[in-house]
């Protein structure tokens, strides 16, 4: 847990420092906590309102002892962990669809093969598709990361039709009796549109195939780029129902306080985070786990 670690010392430790060092809960306490938050990834709008609800709890209940404030924070964030489901999802009849989607570089190639590398380790059979057909060398890593989990992966030439893909991929799934079978998709931002008409054309190719599918819409986010992967997380899941994020590359940072601001802003639940390049360096996310380590 090395990147939930770091992240745990940076935002605690500046939180711990302001807390100490300030006995009354003024305004300069505040200001040195929003800087704290900030300087954290958990972002404009997510601090804004924390800071908010934490100074209207003190006036309201007249605190100002900082340890009752450091309570009352510890549940403020852990409300909105509760509510959300980190399991992945599995379809009542096999196969389970899990479609994977994310901009170049965030690691999504990589996730999709610590995640097979996972469900394998778990007894399932898995299935990969190579719908990502804008890019030859998504095409090339995705083989590669099948190689490694000797799992068979579905794939067209690069520049075919991504949905035509997936059928050939759920196709093969049904007839081969997969338990899982992962579909890694184009992330090109350029245009909104077309990402939304991409995903779309896929989830009712999906649908057809497989009613209840897709279970899993997963975006793959980079922790590193802070407040970029809340503006991609904000256009993804306008073009689609994503039902879980995957933060990537959290070994990268000690700031993590992204987790904060996906989970304020936009309520998906975070699944898994990825804490290093190797293949088994995907954990499950667990939010009130998180929290209880921030606050321990
Ligand atoms: P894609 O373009 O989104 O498919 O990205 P890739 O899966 O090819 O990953 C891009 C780079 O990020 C590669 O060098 C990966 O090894 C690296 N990477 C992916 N996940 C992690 C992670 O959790 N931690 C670290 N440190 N690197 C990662």
């Amino acid at each position: 847990k090395e990147g939930l670690n770091k992240t745990r010392n940076n935002i605690m430790e500046g939180i711990d420092k302001v807390l100490s060092t300030f006995t009354k809960l003024d305004e300069e306490f505040f200001e040195e906590l929003e800087e704290v938050l900030l300087s954290a990834d958990v972002g404009i709008s997510t601090t804004m309102e924390l800071i908010d609800e934490l100074r209207e709890y003190c006036k309201k209940h007249k605190i100002t002892d900082s340890n009752d404030l450091k309570k009352f924070f510890k549940e403020q964030l852990s409300s909105h962990f509760t509510a959300q489901n980190n399991q992945l999802a599995k379809a009542v009849t096999p196969p389970t669809v899990i479609l994977v989607c994310g901009v170049n570089g965030v690691g999504k190639t990589t996730t999709i093969g610590k995640l097979t590398n996972m469900l394998k380790n778990q007894g399932n059979k898995v299935l990969l598709v190579a719908a990502d057909t804008f890019r030859a060398a998504a095409i090339e890593q995705l083989k590669i990361w099948g190689q490694r989990n000797n799992v068979d992966v579905i794939s067209h030439q690069m520049g075919s039709d991504p949905s035509a893909v997936i059928y050939d991929g759920l196709q093969a799934a049904k007839s081969r009796k997969v338990d899982y079978v992962i579909c890694d998709t184009a992330g090109r931002l350029h245009s909104k549109v077309n990402l939304m008409e991409e995903l779309k054309k896929i989830n009712r190719v999906i649908k057809k195939e497989i009613p209840d599918g897709p279970h899993e819409s997963l975006l793959v986010l980079d922790a590193t780029t802070g407040q970029n992967a809340m503006m991609q997380a904000k256009a993804f899941s306008e073009a689609t129902d994503l039902t879980g994020v995957v933060l990537t590359k959290l070994d990268g940072t000690a700031k993590g306080g992204i987790v904060i601001a996906i989970n304020r802003e936009l309520k998906i639940p975070i699944k898994f985070v990825g804490v290093g390049e190797g293949i088994d360096d995907l954990k499950t996310f667990d939010g009130q786990e998180y929290v209880n380590a921030l606050f321990d």
